[in-house]
């Protein structure tokens, strides 16, 4: 006879609808009209109402935050044998795209104020590479990267700049939603994010000319012609209108969400900010983040392989700080410009878990399991 019952895992972060039911309610409008596809009223509601959200004049709604990243390029004028600056250290996901255009990746250091875009290493990477013709920021488990001085150095050059907000739905730099400050800016809506569509993205620009221009490339290209006619390349990326439904739903939460993640942060912060050589993830005076994953840096004797297996152990996910693109076997063979500090926050860095349903019960727990570690 089973004595202990397992106890329920716990998630880095998972889906999480809202209470209301409001997702439903989109849900069963599109069933109701048959606007199942194409596109339909919760396309055109969802890419207005998170546009109005962030602050920007338009938005087009994707199938991915990969695909706003491969569709942000290419309104960029990003093309064959271009070079693009990117984060080291990020996901996959902002770099790949940069090879779809096969365009030419240079990667760029971290620095520890932020964890974001190293803007020293960043002028390096102008000097070495005046001809750059798009540079992509991101904004790291919802921290905002030092975007004063970024823009500073990329207008100087006169190069686009592109978001890769996927993170950071919720986070405002200086009073000023991440995502607004470049050219484009791209959100995803994968299961994993603050808010989820289950799978999604959008990407966001003053420039209405350029986003129509998406949309139109989104949708394989189909001139105006009464018969089939491409005078350009198309791409099927557009998000189906029942997908757009939840996500119109899970806007209405998004503020909630922030809140929660907060919560969460700073319980850890506050129960184990204290232990020897624990650093949290950097909060400048300049940002609000939306605290997506709680992150911190191990610098003593306990290492972040120690604290993940001792959480797994308890059917707890944490894991491991991004793994830098310069030391991916796919990437490795395309240029780095800055130090080793990317390379150290992998090597230290250790995402508790933060998802938003998560009682102080279970907080309590993942920071009692943490502790005992120190007190071995
Ligand atoms: C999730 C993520 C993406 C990709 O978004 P998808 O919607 O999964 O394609 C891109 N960049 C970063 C930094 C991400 O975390």
């Amino acid at each position: 006879m089973e004595l202990t019952k397992a106890r329920e895992r716990i998630f880095l972060t998972s889906p999480h609808m809202s209470d209301e039911g409001y997702e439903m309610d989109y849900i069963k409008e599109a069933f109701d009209t048959n606007w199942i596809a194409p596109l339909g009223e919760n396309v055109n509601g969802f890419e207005r109402e998170l546009a109005e959200k962030v602050g920007s004049k338009s938005a087009a709604a994707l199938s991915s935050g990969t695909a706003a990243i491969h569709m942000a390029l290419k309104a960029a004028g990003v093309g064959e044998g271009d070079i693009v600056f990117c984060p080291t250290l990020t996901f996959s996901a902002t770099a790949n795209p940069i090879i779809y255009q096969n365009a030419i990746p240079v990667f760029i250091d971290s620095n520890y104020e932020s964890w974001n875009m190293c803007p020293k290493a960043l002028e390096e990477a102008f000097e070495k590479y005046p001809e750059v013709k798009a540079v992509i920021v991101v904004h790291l488990y919802g921290l905002s990267a030092d975007m004063d001085k970024i823009m500073d150095i990329c207008k100087e050059h006169n190069v686009a700049v592109i978001e890769d907000a996927a993170e950071s739905l919720g986070t405002y730099y200086k009073g000023k939603h991440t995502g607004t400050f470049g050219d484009y800016g791209i959100f995803s809506f994968n299961g994993n994010k603050i808010i989820t569509t289950s799978g999604g993205g959008m990407l966001v620009s003053d420039n209405e000319e350029r986003i129509d221009k998406v949309r139109f490339w989104a949708t394989q290209s189909r001139d105006q012609a009464r018969h089939y006619q491409h005078s350009e390349l198309g791409f099927n990326y557009r998000m189906s209108n029942v997908l757009a439904g939840i996500g119109r739903g899970q806007l209405k939460v998004l503020d909630q969400r922030v809140v929660k993640k907060r919560y969460i942060f700073e319980f850890y912060k506050k129960e184990l900010g204290g232990l020897e050589g624990v650093e949290f993830m950097p909060v400048n005076e300049w940002d609000e983040p939306n605290y997506w994953l709680s992150s911190m840096a191990l610098k003593g004797k306990i290492r972040p392989i120690g604290v993940m297996e001792a959480l797994e152990r308890e059917n707890i996910e944490s894991r491991p700080v991004w793994k830098p693109m310069h030391m991916q076997p796919f990437f490795e063979k395309y240029d780095f410009v800055g130090a080793d500090i990317a390379e150290k926050l992998f090597e230290n860095g250790v995402c508790l878990p933060s998802d938003t349903k998560m009682p102080d019960g279970d907080l309590e727990r993942v920071c009692k399991i943490i502790k005992g570690l120190w007190l071995k």
